[in-house]
């Protein structure tokens, strides 16, 4: 489990935030809160999952988004996280996506325990939005948090998503403001967060649970519940505890754990344990978008990817030119000293590697069409890629000798 103690280490160490982690966090909020909606408690010590646990509302307005977001990158050729801000958004066909995809799948859920006028937007013809203040734009905007890196097509997007149905400020700042807290909760301290939020969005975050606790109760619009859900992940030190804490308000605790849980899954990721739990749950038309997501963002997925394809490219790799790759091995080896090798061979050899790629390049490569017209064969088609296979190849066959 990550908990606030590992950031500065993870960091330190380079890893990777998956940014699928931050919808399934959102998913496993609205499970772990949902035996408590109308039930509430008052205390963060409860079974995290049991029988009673399961998707509602958030979770397939969650999907909508994200279903929506997807769908729009598919159909307009831009990439994900890439180029939406270059090649300007058709804000139009965005809100289209969002109104038909909410529909969509929120028909298919009839039960998810809608609010009473969203339930009867989804079921209209209507794709005017009504107004509405309620919590659920900021419930189902995790998704635009997960998509992209950029503030301000956050905002943008974010209020996109929520402006569909919950047009009212009050409804459009609570998405913007969970989406930012999503965006800021994987690169600035707490402090930081809470005093950029506040700043931006007005909220009054300078409260502790201990003194909201007692006299909360259940509230779906944004303004009484968004700044709380935050409040929690400023107040707890790992998703889990999040959660925990947003379900111990005793309010609207599925969407409060869903809110709560998005940002904190950004900042801390979601333990495995509790992610297979929620898979578990999620019946397949809605897993099926989640793994669209994740297979596309999860950095280990695509690291497995690269690595397949460039097993599968390196096959490729004529035996004549291999041979060839060899060859110029022992003509560079025959100009050198073997404490040369050693040192390419060493347990630092960024530094080598950088210089003999160089050299490679400039004495095989360049100068060489042939080698350079087999390589493309293979598939590959930087001259970077080249030396560095080239590299790869002596260095395996020098630790061969
Ligand atoms: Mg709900």
């Amino acid at each position: 489990m990550i908990t606030e103690m590992d950031i500065e280490k993870l960091e330190d160490e380079g890893i990777e935030m998956n940014r699928s982690d931050i919808v399934i966090g959102a998913i496993a909020g609205d499970m772990i809160g949902s035996p408590y909606e109308f039930s509430s408690i008052k205390t963060t010590d409860f079974p995290l999952f049991s029988e009673k646990s399961c998707f509602t509302d958030d979770t397939v307005m969650t999907i909508a988004v994200l279903d929506a977001l997807l769908e729009y990158e598919e159909q307009t050729g831009t990439d994900l996280l890439g180029f939406w801000r270059l090649k300007g958004i058709d804000w139009g066909k965005l809100n289209r996506l969002f109104v038909s995809t909410m529909k969509s799948f929120g028909r298919a859920y009839p039960n998810a325990g809608y609010g009473g006028r969203f339930s009867e937007w989804l079921f209209s013809d209507s794709t005017e939005p009504y107004n509405s203040y309620g919590n659920g734009s900021a419930m189902r905007v995790s998704p635009v948090g997960a998509f992209f890196n950029d503030a301000d097509l956050i905002d943008k997007v974010a209020e996109a998503s929520a402006a569909v149905t919950h047009n009212h400020p009050e409804g459009i700042k609570g998405a913007k403001a969970v989406a930012d807290a999503i965006h800021l909760a994987s690169s600035m301290d707490k402090k930081g967060i809470k005093n950029t939020l506040k700043i931006k969005h007005g909220y009054n975050f300078y409260r502790t649970l201990d003194k909201i606790r007692p006299g909360y109760r259940f509230d779906v619009t944004c303004q009484g519940s968004v700044p709380e859900a935050i409040i929690c992940f400023f107040e707890g030190n790992s998703f889990e505890e999040v959660v925990r804490l947003a379900v111990s308000l005793g309010g609207d605790s599925d969407t409060q754990a869903a809110i709560a849980g998005s940002i904190a899954a950004a900042r801390y990721g979601v333990p495995e344990e509790i992610k297979a739990e929620a898979i578990k749950r999620l019946p397949g038309d809605l897993l099926a978008v989640y793994n669209r997501f994740d297979e596309e963002t999860n950095p280990s997925k695509q690291e497995l990817r690269a690595r397949e394809w460039e097993k599968e490219r390196r096959s490729k790799i004529p035996p004549g030119l291999h041979a060839t790759i060899l060859g110029f091995l022992e003509e560079w080896k025959a100009q050198t000293t073997p404490d040369v090798w050693e040192e390419l061979l060493g347990s630092d050899p960024i530094l080598t590697h950088f210089g003999l790629g160089m050299w490679i390049r400039n004495t095989y490569l360049y100068k060489n069409e042939k080698i350079q017209e087999g390589f493309r064969e293979a598939g590959y088609f930087f001259v970077d890629d080249m030396s560095e296979v080239m590299l790869e190849i002596w260095i395996d066959e020098l630790s061969k000798q």
